[in-house]
C-alpha cells in the first residue's frame, strides 16, 4: 500500500465515523450554512458536532500551516481529503471569507505577527470576515477607489464609503482598500488594510434586493482610527495583495454547483416536470447536466494547474466565468420548465421548494456580478490568456 492510499483509507475512515448523516446531504437552504465569526450560529446539534470536530482536528483550513491553526496537510493530501469529503456528500462544515480570500493571502503576505494574530482565531473559525472593496463609483474600475486613509503616528485615519458589502452587518473585521497616496498613480496609491468593525466611526447600513433576502450593506467611515500595523503586504502595494485575493475569490466561486453553496440537484427537480414537458425539453436538461458534469472534471484538471502556477488570473477567471454562467443558466431553464411554478418568492400554495427555485433563479444572476463580473473576466482572459491587444 502506498503513503497516498494509506492516507486514503485513514480519511475514509475518520469522516465515516465522524461526518454525522445529517452533514451528508445537499446545501439546500441558508441555514444548512454555518457562517463562522463572534455571533456563529447552529441550527442542529450535528452541525456544531460536525463544526467541532473538524476545527479540533485543523481541517476547517486543512492546508494551512499547523502553526497557524491548519491541518497541516501536504497538496496531494488535500486533493484526497476533497475527494473523500466529495465522494461522501460531507458539507463543508464553515462558511467564511476569511479562510476562502483573506487566510491565503496572509499566508503570503503577512507578517509572522500579522499571521499569528489572524490566521489562529480564522482557522478555529472564531472571527467572520467581510470585504470592503467596492465603492458607488468603484467597482469593475476598482484602483478608482477613493476611500482615503491618512497617516496619523502609529494610525490610519480612514475616511469614505463602501459599498455592496456582504454581511457587513454580521462581520466582525473588514479587510478593505484605501487610498493612501492620492497623488500617485491610481493602482500604486492604494493599501490593504485590516479592521475591527467595532472601531468607532464605522457605520454599517444593510441594503435591500431583488430577491427579497438581502446580505448586502453599506459601510461608512467618520474618521475611523486604524492601527498602520494592520497594513498587509506594505503601505502603497495593497493593489498586488487585492489581485491575488481576487484570484483566490474567483477560484472559490469556482465551486459554487459543488456544494459550497445551496444549490438544486437539476435531476431530481427536472423529473417531476419532464414528462409533461417533452422531448426537446429533455434534450435541453441532458445538455445543461452534461456541462455541469463537464465543467466538474475540467475544473478539478484547473485546481491542480492553480496550485503550481504563479500567476493564475487567467485561470481563475475562466473557471469564474464558466461556472457562473453556467450556474445561472441552470436555474433559468428550470425556471422556464417549471412555469408559473417558480415564479413566486412567499405566495401562499407554493412548496418550500418552489419557493425556493424562484429565490435561487433570481439570485443566481449576482453570481456573474460579484467578484467582477463576466465582462471583466472576459477582459482578463483576453490580455492575459490570449494575449490580445488592449
Ligand atoms: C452577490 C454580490 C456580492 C458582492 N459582495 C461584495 C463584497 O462583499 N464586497 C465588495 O467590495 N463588493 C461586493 N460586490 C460588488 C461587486 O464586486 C461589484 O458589483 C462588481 O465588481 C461590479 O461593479 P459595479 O456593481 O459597480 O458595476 P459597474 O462596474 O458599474 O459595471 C456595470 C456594468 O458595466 C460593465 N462594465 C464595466 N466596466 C467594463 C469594462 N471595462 N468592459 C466591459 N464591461 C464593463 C460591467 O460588466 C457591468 O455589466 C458584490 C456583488 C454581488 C453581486
Amino acid at each position: 500500500m502506498s503513503g497516498s492510499d494509506t492516507f486514503r483509507a485513514e480519511v475514509r475512515q475518520w469522516l465515516e465515523a465522524n461526518c454525522p448523516p445529517s452533514m451528508r446531504m445537499p446545501v439546500k437552504t441558508d441555514q444548512d450554512m454555518v457562517w463562522g465569526g463572534s455571533r456563529i450560529t447552529f441550527h442542529s446539534a450535528d452541525q456544531r458536532l460536525w463544526f467541532e470536530r473538524m476545527r479540533d482536528r485543523g481541517w476547517l483550513v486543512p492546508g494551512w500551516p499547523k502553526a497557524y491553526g491548519g491541518g497541516g496537510l501536504e497538496p496531494r493530501e488535500l486533493r484526497i481529503l476533497e475527494k473523500e469529503m466529495r465522494a461522501l456528500g460531507c458539507r463543508q462544515p464553515q462558511y467564511n471569507l476569511g479562510i476562502w480570500m483573506l487566510g491565503p493571502v496572509l499566508l503570503e503576505f503577512g507578517t509572522e505577527p500579522q499571521k499569528l494574530e489572524h490566521l489562529v482565531p480564522m482557522a478555529r473559525g472564531e472571527v467572520r470576515w467581510c470585504q470592503g472593496f467596492s465603492e458607488p463609483s468603484a467597482g469593475s474600475d476598482l484602483a478608482s477607489l477613493r476611500t482615503a486613509a491618512v497617516r496619523d503616528g502609529e494610525d490610519f485615519v480612514i475616511t469614505g464609503q463602501k459599498i455592496w458589502t456582504s454581511h457587513g452587518d454580521k462581520a466582525d473585521w473588514m479587510y478593505a482598500l484605501v487610498r493612501t497616496d492620492p497623488q500617485a498613480k491610481k493602482q500604486q496609491g492604494i493599501s490593504f488594510i485590516l479592521l475591527d468593525m467595532k472601531t468607532p466611526g464605522i457605520i454599517v447600513r444593510p441594503l435591500g434586493l431583488i430577491s427579497g433576502k438581502s446580505e448586502f450593506c453599506e459601510v461608512f467611515f467618520d474618521a475611523v482610527r486604524v492601527p498602520a500595523r494592520h497594513v498587509i503586504g506594505g503601505v502603497n502595494q495593497g493593489w498586488r495583495v487585492a489581485k491575488k485575493l481576487l484570484e483566490h475569490e474567483r477560484a472559490a466561486m469556482s465551486t459554487l454547483s459543488s456544494g459550497a453553496a445551496p444549490s438544486f440537484d437539476m435531476l431530481t427537480i427536472a423529473k417531476s416536470y419532464l414528462d409533461a414537458a417533452g422531448p426537446v425539453w429533455r434534450d435541453r436538461v441532458a445538455a445543461a447536466l452534461m456541462d455541469q458534469q463537464a465543467f466538474s472534471l475540467t475544473m478539478r484538471r484547473l485546481q491542480e494547474l492553480m496550485l503550481a502556477r504563479e500567476d493564475a488570473s487567467g485561470v481563475s477567471s475562466i473557471m469564474k466565468l464558466v461556472q457562473t454562467e453556467q450556474e445561472s443558466a441552470k436555474h433559468e431553464l428550470l425556471q422556464q420548465l417549471m412555469g408559473q411554478r417558480a415564479l413566486s418568492l412567499d405566495s401562499e400554495g407554493f412548496t418550500p421548494e418552489e419557493l425556493a427555485v424562484c429565490r435561487f433563479w433570481l439570485y443566481t444572476k449576482s453570481y456573474t456580478i460579484a467578484g467582477g463580473s463576466s465582462e471583466i473576466q472576459l477582459n482578463i482572459i483576453a490580455r492575459h490568456v490570449l494575449g490580445l491587444p488592449t
